[in-house]
């Protein structure tokens, strides 16, 4: 990983040597965060880093500071002004990722949300693909851990704490030499990757867990949907999948800021399909990424160009 200069922090944009918290900092110690991935696309032909759906992600750790109850000073679209800052101040010309934080930040002891004050970090950093296997034939494991319930944690939001879950899945899908696990939820049905939503095609149709099986209301996963139906007239069901249907699946795929959209060519050693990208995944993720740097007029609208274009002088 390359190091960011820069972060935000405490208000205002400063060196990345003094973006520090106490060792007493509440976040550090009950992991009361939230934070969010996100991504900006270089667009070469145009000279322009195209920021993905900035307003959808900040409205969600917005969100997931909201199950904190951290309320933010900043409303979205402030917050996406200062995230330009920031990338302009690195003055990145390549792909970069991008994490945001809201953090309890008082620095002191006692387990509880109320009467905790809360803060807001970012940083970004150039990154290419987040699975260090081949995004077209990934090797996934069901997990022997279970996805973490609403009750519990909320999954619909991206608190730090509840990334232990994830990171106990993540580490014993690669011990055990796959690249990535699905895990179950309560119910014993599919929920998702460690941190990517999941889809399975059957039948031609493309199918993914509802809303309700304790996943991330995953921003990439809105966006395939939509790109499934609008662009390749796909048709996407949004119900319950069990194991074993995903044996029998045609195709399947993970989707998420850091896989963007990945091939899962096997799962439980068995191959999915023909146990090689299937065309579906192909055409989607040639789709996707002409989506994220700007280059479908449609859904230009998703992106938010960092670099103020000079207006053209007669
Ligand atoms: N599920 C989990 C648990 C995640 O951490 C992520 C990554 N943010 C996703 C799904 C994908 O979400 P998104 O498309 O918004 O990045």
């Amino acid at each position: 990983m390359s190091m960011p200069k820069y972060a935000f922090f405490q208000g205002k944009i400063v060196p990345i040597e003094q973006a520090k918290v106490s060792v007493m900092n509440h976040a550090l110690n009950y992991g009361t965060a939230a934070f969010g991935g996100m991504r900006a696309y270089w667009n070469d032909d145009e000279k322009q880093l195209f920021l993905f759906r900035p307003i959808d992600h900040f409205n969600r750790l917005r969100n997931s500071g909201k199950l904190l109850m951290i309320d933010l000073p900043w409303n979205s679209e402030q917050l996406r002004d200062i995230l330009c800052d920031l990338l302009r101040t690195e003055d990145f010309h390549e792909n970069v990722y991008i994490r945001p934080l809201i953090y309890k930040s008082m620095e002191g002891i006692g387990v509880k949300l109320h009467d905790v004050p809360g803060d807001f970090t970012m940083f970004a950093f150039p990154f290419g693909n987040y699975i260090t296997a081949d995004n077209t034939a990934v090797k996934v494991g069901f997990s022997s851990w279970t996805r973490i319930n609403d009750n519990m944690i909320p999954a619909r939001g991206k608190i730090a704490g509840a990334y232990v879950n994830s990171a106990l899945i993540k580490t014993e899908a690669e011990l055990n030499g796959f690249d990535e696990a699905l895990v179950l939820n309560e119910s014993g049905h599919v929920s998702e990757a460690s941190s990517a939503n999941f889809f399975i095609v059957r039948n031609g149709k493309a199918i993914t867990p509802p809303l309700s099986a304790d996943i991330l209301e995953g921003i990439t996963r809105t966006s395939v949907i939509a790109l499934l139906r609008e662009v390749m007239g796909v048709e996407v069901v949004e119900r319950e999948i069990d194991r074993t249907e995903v044996y029998l699946a045609e195709e399947a795929f993970f989707c998420g800021t850091g896989v963007q959209v990945a091939a899962v060519t096997s799962v439980d050693h068995r191959p999915i399909g023909t146990g090689k990208m299937g065309p579906m995944v192909e055409k989607l993720r040639e789709v996707f990424f002409k989506v994220v740097t700007g280059k479908i007029p449609e859904y230009r609208h998703w992106t938010h160009p960092v670099y103020v274009t000079e207006p053209v002088k007669a």
